[in-house]
């Protein structure tokens, strides 16, 4: 049984004090623009049409938040990985995603979508230091996985693998939304992030 089938989206919130009640457990998507997190994010669901729910206009710069139906929570975080964003609106949204990934309690893990061919660019850096200085959980999904040879692909997860703590913090596997490699593997990762118990220590 799929734990996400039937996710749907309830609200996109611009500041975090627009966000559901923060109770349950959730886990939220990023990744750079192009990316392939709303490919993941259908793949993952079941749901063809739920992440063009945030590529909307205007929820370009809004956490996007979908229901599962026990009540925990997926939130897709737009990318902002675009030279294109002015500075002062890039400065605001750092600013809410940095108070969101800190504040929020019912947040039991991010999950991080790179293109397997273009890993580890600055805007991923930057996530994975914010979960490794906020002791959050992180599972990678090195996309497009279809687009290279598995001879090359398996190489490239072990470089990031290698680039990455090991001590079970960051988890990392290649994934294609196109051919479903990995789709089962990254269901069961995710739903164990969001069976964990959050540590209070
Ligand atoms: P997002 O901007 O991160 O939400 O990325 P999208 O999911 O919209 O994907 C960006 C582009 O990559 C689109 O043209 C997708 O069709 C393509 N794409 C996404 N996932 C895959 C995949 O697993 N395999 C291949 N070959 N292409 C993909």
């Amino acid at each position: 049984m799929n734990p996400f089938q039937g996710a749907r989206f309830v609200l996109a919130a611009a500041e975090t004090r627009q966000l559901p009640p923060d109770a349950g457990a959730e886990i939220v998507f990023a990744g750079r623009s192009n990316a392939g997190k709303s490919s993941a994010l259908n793949a993952l669901t079941g749901t063809r049409a739920l992440a063009r729910t945030s590529k909307t206009p205007g929820r370009t710069q809004q956490l996007v938040v979908f229901e599962l139906a026990d009540g925990r929570r997926l939130v897709d975080l737009p990318g902002y990985g675009y030279a294109k964003v002015p500075l002062p609106l890039r400065a605001r949204w750092e600013k809410v995603i940095s108070a969101y990934l800190r504040g929020r309690l019912s947040l039991r893990g991010l999950v991080l979508i790179m293109d397997v061919r273009h890993p580890l660019k600055d805007y991923d850096r930057q996530l994975l230091g914010f979960c490794a200085e906020l002791g959050l959980a992180c599972h990678c999904l090195l996309s497009k996985a279809d687009k290279l040879s598995r001879g090359a692909a398996s190489a490239a997860l072990q470089s990031v693998r290698k680039e990455l703590p090991n001590d079970g913090s960051v988890t990392t596997q290649l994934f294609s939304a196109q051919n479903g490699l990995g789709v089962e593997e990254a269901r069961e990762s995710l739903a164990a992030l969001l069976d964990r118990a959050i540590s209070l220590g």
